[in-house]
């Protein structure tokens, strides 16, 4: 559970942030509408893919500019090579573990980023991800981003789906399904809109686990940047028409 602290901090920072011009997204109940209407019409969507909390780190890391299907070719890569555990992956060559992460793209830099998850994992916590995931949220949270290559999305990925810590991923989908909707400013930053959803919402990991993973369905499927399919999507209720999207 989160503590008062730290919900205290999400709510002190959506007072201060660009999406305060829009006080209707924080009234208890929206999000939650949004969530039971995008759950009636999808379903569960089993996030996140992965056998093991490392395999859901390496995909975190993996997906950054790429494809799913692309990150998928790359960890059967590393499967195949017996690669996927922290040690395996400390004491392999640089070399050949970017061969083998070559299908995800910008593989030099992921070979680096996945180098760095390990040796920190290693020399701060004993190579154990239970150690790791014990540790205070914010203090886990401010270390995983000190870490080279990796960003506030692949640290709360990594926190929410491998380590159950109840923290909202926000993303590019979810960005534009809060602007379009008016609840967001464009351009506002990563930390407010974290803090928007996490003041709005109660901190439950299997919560933001869920809707994280339904935007995402509703981003590829009908958010699209153009065109967007407001008619099929089961959002379209919550459209209000003066900010009908252009396409
Ligand atoms: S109703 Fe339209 S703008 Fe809203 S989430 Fe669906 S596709 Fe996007």
């Amino acid at each position: 559970m989160v503590t008062d602290s730290s919900r205290s901090e999400a709510e002190r920072s959506l007072e201060s942030s660009s999406v305060q011009s829009t006080p209707d997204a924080t009234l208890p109940g929206v999000f939650r509408s949004y969530f039971d209407a995008l759950l009636a019409a999808y379903g569960p969507q089993h996030w996140w893919p992965g056998r093991t909390r490392f395999e859901i780190i390496v995909g975190a890391i993996l997906t950054q500019n790429t494809s799913w299907a692309n990150v998928e070719r790359a960890i059967r890569n590393l499967r195949a090579a017996r690669l996927l555990s922290p040690a395996a992956i400390r004491s392999a060559p640089s070399a050949k573990l970017a061969l083998l992460l070559r299908p995800s793209g910008y593989f030099r830099q992921k070979t680096k980023t996945l180098k760095s998850f390990v040796k920190f994992l290693h020399d701060a916590h004993g190579g154990s991800l239970t150690r790791l995931f014990a540790s205070p949220r914010q203090v886990l949270r401010d270390q995983l981003l000190s870490l080279r290559g990796i960003g506030p999305e692949t640290a709360d990925s990594i926190l929410l789906y491998a380590g159950k810590h109840p923290v909202f991923v926000v993303d590019a989908y979810s960005r534009r399904i809060l602007e379009r909707h008016g609840l967001s400013l464009p351009r506002a930053h990563y930390e407010e809109l974290r803090a928007l959803f996490q003041a709005s919402l109660p901190s439950d990991h299997q919560l933001f686990n869920e809707f994280h993973a339904l935007i995402v369905h509703v981003g590829k499927n009908y958010c699209r940047p153009s065109n967007p399919r407001c008619s099929e999507c089961s959002l379209s209720r919550f459209l209000p028409q003066s900010t009908l999207p252009s396409t």
